[in-house]
């Protein structure tokens, strides 16, 4: 859990997305502070409309960044000119990205009375509480403890309920939904998955943070279940934090390289279409060149298809925090050659999917005119004009892919 404090610049657009940016940080346990001197992290969300705005912009960079003990920089000129702020120790991210840096590395924090919620067409159906691993830099799984599963037929119930509400995507949460069940001695995320799939009604489903030490053991008859079942959006987001095991192990994480890639091949071998979305800390006080160097190499094979990357920073109270740190301009190197390698990657998955044809739900609006789409594998499709195409959220239509960006791409309806 970081304390946060966010500055917004510009257009309704950008105030648009710092609110997303601060509600995933609240659902996920963080919360926001008055001055950036208080914060664990500071985000900038920039606009670059004029010279003299970029101006100020750099110079509100430079402020943040000696009164903060971390710096994100996101919003338009973060995206646009990102190089300008090279000079700054900063890490510049899409607004999409920010969420996940701010919680460095650590499982998002399921609050004890969670219930489930609708916004929109989006249920969120948290399904326990804790984890049951004890990661050295991690502050959160002081609040939360150890993994606490209510029943299989009480998590249905309550995902019955949300789709008879009008929910369209259901979102599983929970601090590490691969450990569910383990405090009652049964491994029950697959028969979990299998008989919310099995509920009536049109609708998809997406599998919150599993960590890969959870999955693993019950990956193939998790591969099965995503093979069998529609519904279910071919994605799982399994964080590998690393690429080499002495850093795993100093980070106490539950896995190692070879569990991860046992995960990732039960996947491969079952499903096309799917995306593989994993965490990197980059810059953990023990990892050295030779083991960021496997880290680069791990991102290289695997090609995952969506990518966080988070510079190490201490929080108070964990064992990390006593370990002698890295440099700032070595975390900023290595952050920035796994980040660049990141958007190479990014960027080639998203550009061999122009020209496709893909079944979409429409989960949200986005800017302009626009809708945001998911398809299968829940990569962002953006269809624009939605009043022209008679599009609202919680459609389903099949679009053909026109053009990609880094991290989504464009959708004209069929
Ligand atoms: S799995 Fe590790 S990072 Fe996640 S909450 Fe538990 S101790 Fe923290």
């Amino acid at each position: 859990m970081a304390t946060y404090h966010i500055e917004t610049y510009g257009c309704t657009s950008n105030r648009g997305e710092s609110r997303q940016i601060e509600r995933k940080l609240r659902d996920a346990g963080h919360y926001r502070v008055d001055t950036p001197e208080k914060a664990d992290v500071a985000i900038l969300n920039t606009c670059t409309v004029v010279e003299k705005t970029e101006r100020n912009m750099l110079r509100r960079a430079e402020e943040l960044e000696a009164e903060t003990a971390d710096l994100i920089v996101t919003g338009c000129m973060a995206l646009a000119q990102g190089d300008e702020f090279g000079d700054i120790d900063a890490q510049v991210l899409h607004w999409e990205d920010v969420p996940t840096a701010v919680t460095n590395g650590e499982c998002p924090t399921t609050t004890p009375d969670a219930e489930p919620v609708l916004d929109g067409v989006v249920g969120i159906l948290p399904i326990a509480r804790g984890c049951m691993s004890n990661c050295s830099y991690c502050i959160t799984k002081f609040a939360t403890g150890r993994v606490d599963s209510p029943p299989v037929a009480e998590n249905v119930e309550k995902a019955r309920a949300l789709v008879h509400a009008g929910a369209k995507e259901l979102r599983i949460t929970g601090q590490d939904t691969g450990v569910y069940g383990w405090d009652t001695g049964e491994r029950k995320l697959p028969e979990l998955l299998d008989r919310i799939c099995d509920i009536d009604g049109e609708f998809r489903v997406r599998l919150g943070m599993a960590n890969p030490g959870g999955v693993h053991g019950i990956h193939e008859e998790l591969a099965d279940v995503f093979a069998e079942n529609e519904k279910l959006y071919n994605f799982i987001h399994a964080p590998v934090q690393s690429g080499s095991d002495d850093v795993l192990e100093d980070m106490r994480r539950q896995h190692r390289v070879e569990k991860f890639k046992d995960i990732v091949d039960a996947f491969d071998e079952r499903l096309d279409h799917w995306t593989l979305s994993t965490d990197f800390i980059v810059g953990f006080p023990t990892e050295d060149e030779a083991d960021h160097e496997l880290s680069m190499e791990l991102l290289a094979e695997v090609r995952p298809e969506k990518i966080n990357v988070t510079r190490f920073s201490k929080r108070p109270g964990t064992d990390a925090a006593d370990m002698k740190g890295l440099g700032g301009t070595i975390k900023k190197e290595r952050s920035k050659a796994m980040t660049d390698l990141k958007m190479d990657i990014c960027r080639e998955v998203y550009g061999s999917m122009v020209g496709e044809t893909r079944e979409v739900l429409v989960v949200e609006q986005g800017t302009g005119d626009s809708v945001k789409c998911r398809d299968e594998a829940y990569r962002q499709v953006i269809v624009t004009d939605a009043t022209e195409h008679d599009i609202d959220p919680g459609d389903m239509l099949d679009v053909t892919i026109t053009d990609s960006e880094t991290v989504y791409c464009f959708g004209e309806p069929v």
